[in-house]
């Protein structure tokens, strides 16, 4: 085809219309030139969505609604890690799994600690658990939505370690929503007021919400402990029961991503009411109530809101 000088500064005007709005946005124009980043598990994996916008490309290794306490990476997983820029982890013991795969993969790019300057909890002691896990950091840190204002600025400043372009992108993108942590924070607090503090007991087959315990002044009792590794004896079992019936608890719930079996036996045999599902460690899939961060923290709260005042 003969290219007249008109079709030439057509399709030069077109280039330099793509190439303005491209720089108006700050962001690059095609998907190959986002930062590739592997977040382990999919709470996390939102949180570096949130942050890096549409500056990045985000791989989650334990996706919705798996258990990253369990997890055993695939083949494709140090293919993942291969192809990012930048690697997220939790921290705190969460992940047992990831520097393993870091090394076996050969993977030598950065790796960033989310909760890396969150005060840590200790775990409750754990009567099957031996004496080590009382010294154990509790990995739940993101039960309390102002330790994932540590988490956004640490892969905010990670971020902009590998794409420092982007570095006002992700800065903006963390304070705004840092400000939607500290007003779901400030909620959760008010939601959890108008619950008498006598009825703020809470059963849940995994330990998960140490930290949420600890902002809020609920206290959840869980029969499975810290991980979900271990099976609660008969006689944990047991005394639980014996404690929902004297303690007349009716908020009993089962997580996500942690078999509900037990839980449901439980609060059958202590005669309790199952109450929502909550997402402890993992968001849910796309069509479900606990999509992202905030959604998942928003459910939750009204779900126990609602199973407490039952109590
Ligand atoms: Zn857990």
């Amino acid at each position: 085809m003969h290219l007249t000088f008109r079709h030439f500064s057509a399709i030069r005007r077109h280039m330099l219309l793509a190439v303005a709005a491209s720089a108006l946005c700050g962001t690059p124009a095609l998907a190959a030139d986002k930062i590739s980043v592997t977040a382990s598990f999919s709470i996390l994996g939102d949180v570096v969505r949130v942050v890096g916008g549409d500056r990045v490309q985000v791989n989650t290794l334990v996706g919705p609604d798996e258990d990253a306490h369990v997890f055993e990476p695939r083949p494709q997983d140090a293919k993942t890690l291969l192809a990012s820029t930048l690697v997220v982890t939790n921290g705190l013991g969460f992940e047992p799994w990831a520097a393993k795969l870091i090394k076996s993969a050969g993977y030598k790019g950065e790796v960033v600690v989310a909760a890396q300057g969150v005060k840590a909890r200790n775990m409750a002691p754990e009567p099957g658990h031996g004496g080590h896990a009382h010294h154990e950091a509790d990995p739940h840190a993101w039960q309390n939505p102002l330790n994932v204002v540590v988490y956004a600025r640490n892969i905010a400043q990670a971020l902009a370690k590998v794409d420092p372009a982007g570095a006002a992108h992700y800065q903006a993108n963390t304070e705004a929503y840092a400000k939607e942590l500290v007003a779901l924070d400030q909620w959760a607090r008010e939601q959890i007021s108008a619950i008498p503090k006598e009825k703020r007991k809470v059963i849940t087959s995994h330990d998960a919400f140490g930290y949420f315990a600890a902002q809020y002044g609920v206290q959840f009792l869980a029969p499975q402990g810290v991980n979900t590794d271990t099976e609660p004896s008969a006689k944990q079992v047991a005394q639980l029961i014996r404690q929902i019936q004297r303690e007349k608890i009716r908020a009993v719930f089962v997580e996500n991503m942690s078999n509900p079996k037990l839980i449901a036996q439980l609060s059958k045999d202590a005669g309790a009411i199952l109450g929502q599902q909550l997402y402890a460690d993992a968001l849910s899939k796309a069509d479900q109530p606990g999509a992202s961060y905030l959604q998942m923290m928003r459910h939750n709260l009204g779900a126990l809101v609602a199973g407490m005042q039952r109590n």
